[in-house]
């Protein structure tokens, strides 16, 4: 039995004719950059996440970008994140300008390590970004409290955490401001791409609606440089549908998730996810650890198992940021981990013959 590594298909299969009445009625109101469809899934899922406002945008890399443009993040600032995330979290920081600084990571939960924050603010640091890294959200109390000591902004890049939670607190709810992407295989997906900018703050809110289209209050009044970063009409008007689902699907794999522990955890050279007690992790990836990942990566797929590596190389090793000059070795944690993550199956209608072949096959590769 083949296994893919993500089944959109099935995911969709059930909605399907729900969807299609959607995008009709977005074409018989004509809605498509913008407009009420956005502005309703803008509504309820603010709500989703106990905020007073949340402004749709092109994808999660505007989401981040504009969230630092709007609290003024520019020219000569240095933002501090993780190595061990997808690079759009660096880039949001280099397009406005300024330069990302990076912390290793805690090496259970895979997310900033509070501690050494204050080894890397300088006179310059602007802003946090912590990464909810596979669904399971940072330490953020220490975080806060960090950044509320040295007057710093955080911005949560909660691309990966639609509906995890952090001390009954929703992913996205608890810094300056919150990031999503709804990339087709997040746990919240558009058909296309799109994102959200979550926020509690008003004028930071405002600030990003105007920056998201052209920067503009008024139809060619424009106040500021902003860019083309709407949402469409159609990936709104299917959000709202599949927002409807988020807590299901959430629970589906955090099932998953136990039955892979099940059927996983005791076997010396595999070390299984960690849900810290603080929290509610929502498994958008199930990394497994092995320092013989690559061998083991070759055993799945020639099994049929579909498998990922989430991230192979960490940001401050990648060419493009060689101009960082930031040596191998600064992050060992981080550095460790891309050598020897593998993420397994994971999504909301895996069957439970399918985990178990995964499981059988992971085993036996391990032998
Ligand atoms: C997906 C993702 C992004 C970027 O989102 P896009 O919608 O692809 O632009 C940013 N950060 C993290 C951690 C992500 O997983």
């Amino acid at each position: 039995m083949n296994v893919p590594f993500l089944d959109l298909l099935a995911h969709h299969q059930p909605i399907r004719s729900e969807i299609l009445s959607a995008i009709g009625e977005v074409i018989d109101q004509s809605a498509f950059a913008g407009g009420p469809f956005v502005a309703r899934f803008e509504e309820e899922f603010a709500r989703y996440c106990q905020v007073r406002h949340a402004i749709g945008v092109g994808n999660g890399t505007d989401a981040l970008w504009l969230a630092l443009l709007a609290h003024g993040v520019g020219e000569g600032d240095e933002v501090v994140t993780v190595p061990n995330t997808f690079i759009a979290t660096a880039e949001a920081i280099s397009l406005c300008g300024a330069r990302p600084v990076f912390v290793d990571i805690d090496e259970r939960t895979y997310t900033m390590n509070p501690a050494l924050l204050a080894g890397a603010v300088t006179p310059r640091t602007k802003a946090i970004i912590p990464v909810h890294l596979f669904g399971q959200t940072a330490d953020m109390d220490p975080i806060l409290e960090f950044a509320r000591r040295h007057h710093l902004l955080v911005i949560e890049d909660a691309c990966q955490a639609h509906g995890a939670e952090y001390k009954g607190r929703k992913a996205g709810s608890m810094g300056g401001a919150g990031c999503f992407s709804f990339y087709p295989g997040k746990n919240l997906g558009a058909f296309g791409e799109a994102g959200a900018v979550v926020t509690n703050d008003d004028q930071v809110a405002a600030k990003i609606r105007i920056l998201r289209d052209h920067g503009q209050r008024k139809k060619y009044y424009h106040q500021y440089v902003g860019w083309n970063a709407r949402m469409d009409g159609i990936q709104g008007a299917i959000l709202s549908i599949k927002l409807r689902n988020l807590n299901q699907a959430n629970e589906r794999r955090r099932r998953h998730a136990q039955e892979y522990f099940q059927r996983l955890s005791g076997f010396s050279g595999l070390i299984l996810p960690f849900e810290a007690p603080y929290g509610r992790h929502v498994y958008h990836v199930y990394a497994v650890r092995t320092p013989r990942r690559d061998q083991l990566l070759d055993h799945m797929n020639h099994h049929g198992i579909g498998c990922g590596i989430h991230y192979p190389v960490p940001l401050h090793a990648q060419e493009a940021y060689r101009a960082l000059g930031i040596a191998e070795g600064a992050f060992p944690i981080a550095e460790k981990c891309a050598r020897e993550f593998l993420s397994l199956p994971m999504y909301p209608e895996l069957q439970a013959e399918q985990i178990d072949q995964v499981a059988s096959v992971l085993v036996a590769g391990l032998q």
